[in-house]
């Protein structure tokens, strides 16, 4: 399993997410390799038995270990500057991956409020079922997590900025809030992804990935990974061999692939979707803009420190109700009108009544989710012709 032992840990990420974990063959490739191999040929009985036994780190069978997805989990550790690494075969099954190691009956966990849908309801459906109690709490709110710790809170989870409001937690105070009540912190980071923010430096114990959504960039593989120490991760590692959500070797090669242009995409991202958000602060149609890289965003400060740019996630409310925003997004015909995001595609959806349409109407209140709420998750088209088309939607919809 990955071992730190590369020099080129120390450079900085963009360089790392290059030159980091690669592993040549004897035929001297120069993208990484391949390899589509479910098992492993035993050398002699004595090695096959020292494989068995975790005497020698040989290859098995890839539910285990593959050479291709251990050069991801190697090159996504440095990035996030993390002793080591697991790669899973989405981000859901990292962050179950995660719950299954870390928690047993009768322990507690803090949630931040506004978390991915499919979180929740892993949470709630199922880990509730085997005996965890969960509190959910606003995700820039640090009083709230204070008063949320119990004697037997084992776990924080949250995200951030928060979708798709661009709320920030402070991971540093949070972080100290976990050390001193012995609770593990974990940070879904796959809105800004290591190019943007790395929250292990913040005191973050485990980091999250939806490798599907920035890692890849261009929405084809499902995948997900942990990082965090090696005594958090071995834990995960070995639910993960025996439970059997590993990473497929392609998807791994996909995303080692993407690693290697995460930092100039997540920076372009970054500036169109600052662009547009600054161009609908000017418009008369538009009540609110969340973009936490606009200084008028309540977080800006806070997300200036932890962050090195603002990612591609924004929302803004338009004049009018409900109705107008579904014109809006129908009077559109560039962006794609889906839930998905991290794609070079910019997509756009109604938060209210898609991905966090299974809130109570108070809930959605109290994380600021109206109805005339639209969320873009800004791709990597011309800002120009971006800016056209949310001009014309307005037009349709609101005349
Ligand atoms: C998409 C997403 C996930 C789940 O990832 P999958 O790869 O779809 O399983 C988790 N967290 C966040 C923030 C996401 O956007």
């Amino acid at each position: 399993m990955p071992v730190m032992t590369d020099e080129k840990e120390n450079y900085q990420v963009d360089t790392q997410a290059i030159r980091v974990g690669q592993q040549r063959s004897q035929f001297g490739e120069h993208a990484e390799a391949l390899y589509l191999t479910s098992s492993y040929i035993f050398p002699s009985c004595e090695e096959a038995a020292a494989r068995f036994k975790g005497e020698s780190d040989g290859n098995v069978y890839s539910r285990y270990t593959n050479p291709t997805t251990n050069m991801f989990e190697q090159r996504l550790a440095a990035m996030e500057q993390g002793e080591a690494a697991v790669a899973t075969s989405s981000g859901m099954a990292a962050i179950m991956s995660t719950l299954m190691s870390h928690l047993q009956s009768g322990d507690h966990v803090v949630c931040s409020s506004d978390v991915f849908g499919s979180t929740v309801v892993l949470i709630n459906n199922f880990f509730v079922k085997f005996g965890i109690e969960v509190s959910y709490v606003p995700v820039n709110e640090l009083e709230d997590w204070r008063t949320a710790v119990k004697t037997n809170t084992k776990l924080f989870f949250l995200e951030t900025p928060s979708n798709p409001t661009n709320r920030v937690a402070d991971i540093e105070a949070l972080s100290k809030l976990a050390k001193s009540n012995d609770i593990i912190m974990v940070v879904d980071n796959c809105f800004c992804t290591p190019a943007l923010q790395r929250p292990i430096l913040f005191g973050a114990d485990l980091v999250i990935h939806s490798a599907t959504k920035y890692i890849d960039g261009q929405g084809r593989c499902l995948g997900g990974a942990v990082v965090g120490s090696k005594a958090l991760i071995e834990p995960i590692i070995g639910f993960i061999r025996s439970g059997g959500p590993t990473m497929s070797a392609f998807n791994a090669w996909v995303f080692l692939k993407g690693l290697e242009t995460l930092g100039v995409r997540m920076r372009a991202h970054s500036e169109n979707a600052l662009a547009i958000a600054s161009w609908l602060t000017e418009q008369a149609w538009v009540r609110k803009v969340n973009y936490a890289g606009l200084e008028s965003h309540p977080d800006h400060a806070l997300a200036k420190k932890q962050q090195s740019q603002f990612g591609g996630v924004l929302s803004f409310e338009i004049e009018d109700d409900k109705a107008a925003a579904w014109r809006f997004i129908e009077a559109n015909r560039l962006m794609s009108h889906t839930a998905n995001l991290g794609d070079a595609k910019t997509t756009i959806v109604h938060p209210a009544t898609t991905t966090h349409g299974r809130l109570t109407d108070e809930e959605r209140q109290r994380a600021e989710i109206s109805d005339n709420l639209i969320r873009i998750a800004v791709g990597l088209e011309d800002r120009q012709d971006l800016i056209a088309e949310l001009e014309r939607c307005a037009s349709v919809a609101l005349q």
